[in-house]
């Protein structure tokens, strides 16, 4: 049994003081309010529920600032960006990954993320016809160091584009038949345990056809995992898919598709009024990546419209330029506020605008990852904990109100002092237990990547 007191912590009911928390086997199993410490406790000063990062492809984590400069195409965009991209995957094997995965994990529990859902479509060894278990036994190993918790989500990746375009020779290595893609789901089955669990994907409705989709929602349903899949991130995948099935991709989605709480649509960006509506009330969540979709130029989210029709959000880092759940949240506002030249957008059902963030952040987060009742702190959720230093000048003169708005809209040094993963310790004194290892290997492998032969189209 581990002990906390925490002279704040944030519970189902709110903000509540002087808070006791017996953990168990990596579960809450009592907590007692008012309460003095016995002795036997850790001394917290704030504890709020960890975040589950609900989109991540590791590998991206190597290139992050290395696709910041204009190339020769007359206009640089998320299809210029993807051409550096596979560059970079055709290098990574599973050793790669595993360094690469490791440090970046190691950089989401030091930031305040207790849960990634690994969306994995690199699936061969580069040279490798067979597709093996390698490169998820790679994350597994990456994860269990880092100590975080992942829900793999293996990919279906089979084609380049709608119309069964045919594979790019780059695209070969993301690439498996259904009969392939069910074979590897049901070996991961038997290697995901521990705190680890088991999704499903389609890379996107240009990437898989419709069949296939139909397949994969069919599995996701008798096993009752979450399926997850890119949606509507670029304009020029809505006029694709215009083309080929004469609708826009979240409309085809849900009229062909029983869309529920099961499923997460990555980015959903470019949806209309109707579209915006029906995933709303279709209880899906629509997991938002501000950070990359900035990065990547490819539009903004209507946040203010889908809150009002109480849609469900998560967050997720996604190519890694950043590693930071409050940044994301910050951006995802900001990006709000530059738009419609308003404050406080997404303040639709609670007050202040980072409680209300991190909140929707943390429960939708957890439906997509799998676990419904995860990202709050009550009896009988997992002890996935973040410890905040009550006396950081970012929170000195805070109270329960704005805590968290400080916490989202200041961009000092993150006030993180430990950080607990299924009632493990995994940041101690502001240090994760991994740290040296994760960068010596980090380095050790980004020197083999040879970044001045990749080039930009
Ligand atoms: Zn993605």
């Amino acid at each position: 049994m581990t002990p906390l007191f925490a002279r704040k912590a944030l519970l189902v009911n709110g903000w509540q003081e002087d808070v006791r928390l017996s953990i168990d086997a990596g579960r809450i199993v009592a907590i007692d309010t008012a309460c003095r410490p016995q002795g036997d406790e850790t001394i917290a000063g704030i504890v709020i529920p960890g975040l589950c990062n609900a989109h991540s492809h590791a590998f991206q984590r190597a290139l992050a600032g290395h696709t910041e400069y204009r190339g020769p195409a007359e206009k640089d965009n998320f299809w210029t960006w993807r051409q550096l991209m596979y560059q970079l995957a055709a290098r990574i094997d599973a050793n790669a990954l595993q360094n690469i995965a490791r440090q970046l994990y190691v950089e989401m529990v030091s930031s305040g993320y207790t849960t990634v859902v690994e969306f994995h479509y690199l699936h061969r060894q580069p040279g490798d016809r067979a597709l093996t278990d390698a490169m998820l036994k790679a994350l597994i190993k990456a994860a269990d160091d880092a100590g975080i918790r992942m829900t793999y989500v293996p990919i279906l990746y089979e084609r380049a584009g709608f119309g069964d375009k045919p594979l790019s020779p780059e695209q070969e290595r993301f690439a498996a038949s259904l009969d392939e893609f069910t074979a590897h789901y049901q070996q991961a089955a038997t290697l995901i345990n521990g705190p680890h669990s088991l999704a499903i994907g389609a890379h996107s409705l240009r990437a898989v056809s419709a069949d296939s989709l139909e397949r994969i929602a069919e599995i996701a349903t008798s096993d009752g995992v979450p399926l997850h899949i890119h949606i509507a991130e670029q304009q020029r995948e809505v006029d694709e898919c215009m083309g080929a099935y004469h609708a826009r991709p979240v409309y085809w989605l849900m009229d062909n598709f029983d869309v529920n709480s099961q499923w997460c649509l990555v980015h959903a960006t470019h949806m209309d009024d109707e579209e915006l509506e029906r995933v709303a009330k279709s209880g899906a969540v629509v997991c938002l990546c501000p950070s990359t979709e900035a990065n990547l130029g490819d539009g903004l989210f209507r946040l203010q419209p889908y809150l009002q029709n109480d849609g469900r959000i998560a967050i997720g880092s996604d190519s890694h330029v950043t590693v930071n759940p409050f940044e994301e949240l910050r951006w995802l506002e900001y990006g709000q506020r530059l738009a419609a030249q308003e404050r406080n957008v997404a303040a639709v059902r609670m007050r202040n605008t980072g409680r209300s963030l991190y909140e929707l952040a943390a429960t939708g987060g957890a439906i997509a990852a799998g676990d419904p009742a995860g990202g709050r702190l009550e009896v009988g959720a997992r002890a996935d904990l973040v410890v905040l230093d009550d006396h950081s000048p970012m929170l000195v003169g805070h109270d329960a109100d704005s805590l968290l708005d400080a916490l989202v809209f200041s961009g000092f040094t993150l006030p993180i002092d430990r950080v607990m993963v299924d009632g493990n310790w995994k940041v101690l004194d502001g240090r994760h237990t991994c740290v040296e290892l994760a960068r010596q290997k980090f380095a050790e492998t980004i020197g083999r990547l040879n970044w001045n032969e990749m080039a930009a189209p």
